[in-house]
C-alpha cells in the first residue's frame, strides 16, 4: 500500500482555528497560533544548534508549555524525540541514550546535576537546555508540511518492569489513530478540556498533546501532582476530562470528602494498572465518572476502555477495545481462548507500535502479521469484555491453579495496617510454587492475623504462605512493583540463612 500522508498536526491546526486556546499553563493561555509560532521559532533555534531531519535526539524536561512547543518543534522539523522520564537515574538515562545512539538532548537546569551525571557516561553527547536554546540563533526552518503516517515521530521506552525497558517506536500513525480511538470512544465537545497531570515525558501525557492539536481542544499542564491544586483547577479552568493512575485517583477521592466535581466534568481516564475494587466502589458514591482502561507504551495509550455506563455491571473489567482495535486471547498453544478462559492478551490496530527501536528480533518476535504479544494475561467475559489478570512473567501456578499476585497485592492492601505489598511465588515441593508476600506498613502485625485476613477473601491456595516486612516495596519510577527485585531479595534472604 501507498505511504498514507497527512498535512502536518500543528500546522493545520493553526490553519484551521488559529485563535482558539490551545495550551494553559500557570497563568498564561496560548492559542494555536500562538503555539505555532513559538514551536516555529524553537525549530529554526534547534536548526541553528545541529538538528537534523531524520535524526534521533533525546529530550528530557518536565511538564511545562515549553516542553510542549519543544515536542511540536520536534514534529515541525521532522525529528525524532527520544522522550525521556526524568525521574530515572542519570544512569539509567545514559543507557537508553546510548540504546537509541541520540547524539543531542534537550533538557532544562532543573536537570543540571542529572545532565553532567549523563555526560561524563557519555561525553560525546551534546547537552541543550532549554535555556541555552531558547538564546540561540535561529534559522529560517523549513518544515515539513506533510507526514507520513508510516514515520516515526516519537520514541518512548516501556518502565523496565519486567526486564530492560525498551525504545517502542510510535509512528505519526500511531498517535493520530490513537487520538481518533479516544475521539470515537468518549465523544468531542466544544466546550471540553483536558487537564495533563500525568507526566508529559510518558505516553498518557503526550497524547493529550497531541489530542489537543488534533480535536483543537484546550489543555490545562499542572507540573506536579497535589490533590487540591486538582480539584481546583479543575473547578477553574473548567475542564472536563482528565487522566490519571490509581494513585492519583485515591487521594483525589479522598481530598474531595463530601464536595464533588462540578456537572461538566465528564470523565476520568483512569490507565497504566490495575485499579482495586474499593477504589472504584468508592469513586462510585461520589458520582466521579471513571472510565477504567488498559494500554502500554506499544499501543500509543489507551487500546481499551470502559464505559461508566458498565462500571457497575462490569466492576473490575478494562472494557472492550476501541473502534480502530482489535484484541484475542490466546492460550499456550497460540489458539484462540473461549470465553473465560485465561490467556495472553495479543492487540492489533493502527495505533500499535510498528517495533521496538534497534531490536529487530525481538520485534518481529513480539509482532506477528500486526498482531502484539503484550505479555499479559486476562480472559474475555461473554460479552466481549476485557479483564486483566496479570503479566504472563509474574504468573505463579500452585498445584495446577493460577494463582495472579496482583489479586493478592489487591486483598493485602486494603487491610488498614498493609500500606504496601508486593507478591511472588516460590518453588515449594508439593505445590510446584506457592506466593510469599512482601509487607510494608505497621510491623506489629503476626502472621496469623494477616492469614486469617486474607482466608476471608481468597481461596486458601491463594493465601500466601510467609510474610515478610520490609521498609519498601521497590516500585519504578511508573510506580510499578518490582517483583524480580524481590525474587532477587529473597534469594539474598536465604542466602544468609544457609550462612
Ligand atoms: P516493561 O514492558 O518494560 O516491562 P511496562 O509494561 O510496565 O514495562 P508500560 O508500557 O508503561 O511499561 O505499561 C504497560 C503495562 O501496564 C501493561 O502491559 C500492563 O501490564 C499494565 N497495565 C496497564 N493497564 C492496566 C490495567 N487496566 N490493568 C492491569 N494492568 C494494566
Ligand atoms: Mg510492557
Amino acid at each position: 500500500m501507498a505511504n498514507q500522508v497527512m498535512p502536518n498536526l500543528l500546522l493545520k491546526r493553526a490553519f484551521l482555528t488559529p485563535d482558539r486556546p490551545a495550551i494553559a499553563f500557570k497563568n498564561e493561555t496560548y492559542s494555536f497560533k500562538e503555539v505555532y509560532e513559538k514551536s516555529y521559532q524553537i525549530a529554526g533555534q534547534l536548526l541553528h544548534l545541529g538538528l537534523a531531519k531524520g535524526e534521533y535526539a533525546g529530550v528530557l524536561l518536565s511538564n511545562h508549555a515549553d516542553t510542549a512547543f519543544i515536542y511540536l518543534a520536534f514534529q515541525l522539523l521532522d525529528v525524532k524525540a527520544v522522550i525521556l522520564n526524568n525521574r530515572l537515574t542519570a544512569e539509567e538515562i545514559a543507557w537508553q541514550l546510548n540504546d537509541s545512539k541520540a547524539v543531542h538532548i534537550i533538557t532544562e537546569k532543573t536537570f543540571t546535576k542529572k545532565y553532567e551525571e549523563i555526560n561524563v557516561v557519555l561525553p560525546k553527547l551534546t547537552v541543550i537546555p532549554k535555556e541555552e536554546l531558547f538564546a540561540a540563533n535561529f534559522i529560517e526552518p523549513k518544515i515539513t508540511d506533510e507526514i507520513s503516517l508510516d514515520d516515526v515521530c516519537t520514541v518512548m521506552y516501556t518502565s523496565g518492569t519486567t526486564g530492560h525497558p525498551k525504545g517502542v517506536l510510535q509512528t505519526y500513525g500511531n498517535h493520530w489513530w490513537s487520538a481518533v480511538g479516544s475521539a470515537l470512544n468518549l465523544g468531542l465537545s466544544e466546550k471540553d478540556c483536558w487537564l495533563c497531570v500525568v507526566p508529559m515525558f510518558h505516553i498518557s501525557g503526550y497524547s493529550i498533546l497531541i489530542r489537543s492539536i488534533v480535536y483543537g481542544m484546550r489543555m490545562v499542564i499542572l507540573d506536579t501532582f497535589k490533590e487540591n491544586e486538582v480539584i481546583k483547577t479543575i473547578q477553574s479552568e473548567k475542564v472536563t476530562i482528565m487522566s490519571v493512575v490509581s494513585t492519583m485517583l485515591i487521594r483525589i477521592e479522598a481530598e474531595l470528602g463530601e464536595s464533588r466535581l462540578p456537572k461538566e466534568f465528564r470523565c476520568m481516564l483512569l490507565g497504566g494498572g490495575p485499579a482495586a475494587k474499593s477504589l472504584l466502589e468508592n469513586c462510585m458514591v461520589k458520582d466521579i465518572p471513571i472510565f477504567q482502561t488498559y494500554g502500554m507504551t506499544e499501543t500509543s495509550s489507551q487500546i481499551v476502555t470502559l464505559s461508566p455506563e458498565y462500571s457497575l455491571s462490569k466492576l473490575g473489567s478494562a472494557g472492550k477495545p476501541l473502534f480502530p482495535s482489535q484484541l484475542k486471547i490466546i492460550d499456550s498453544n497460540g489458539e484462540e481462548a473461549g470465553n473465560k478462559t485465561a490467556g495472553e492478551i495479543i492487540v492489533k490496530g493502527p495505533n500499535v507500535t510498528i517495533g521496538y527501536l534497534n531490536r529487530e528480533e525481538e520485534s518481529s518476535k513480539k509482532i506477528v502479521n500486526g498482531w502484539l504479544s503484550t505479555g499479559d494475561i486476562g480472559y474475555l467475559d461473554e460479552d466481549g469484555f476485557l479483564y486483566v489478570l496479570d503479566r504472563r512473567s509474574d504468573l505463579i501456578i500452585s498445584g495446577g491453579e493460577n494463582v495472579y499476585p496482583a489479586e493478592i497485592e489487591g486483598v493485602l492492601i486494603s487491610h488498614p495496617d498493609i500500606a504496601d505489598a508486593g507478591v511472588i511465588g516460590v518453588k515449594d515441593e508439593n505445590w510446584g510454587e506457592v506466593p510469599v508476600a512482601f509487607l510494608s506498613g505497621k510491623l506489629e502485625l503476626k502472621k496469623d492475623e494477616i492469614t486469617e485476613f486474607c482466608l476471608q477473601k481468597l481461596a486458601k491456595y491463594k493465601v500466601p504462605k510467609q510474610f515478610y516486612f520490609i521498609e519498601q516495596i521497590p516500585r519504578n519510577a511508573a510506580k510499578k512493583i518490582l517483583r524480580r527485585e524481590l525474587r532477587q531479595y529473597l534469594k539474598e534472604l536465604k542466602r544468609q540463612d544457609c550462612n
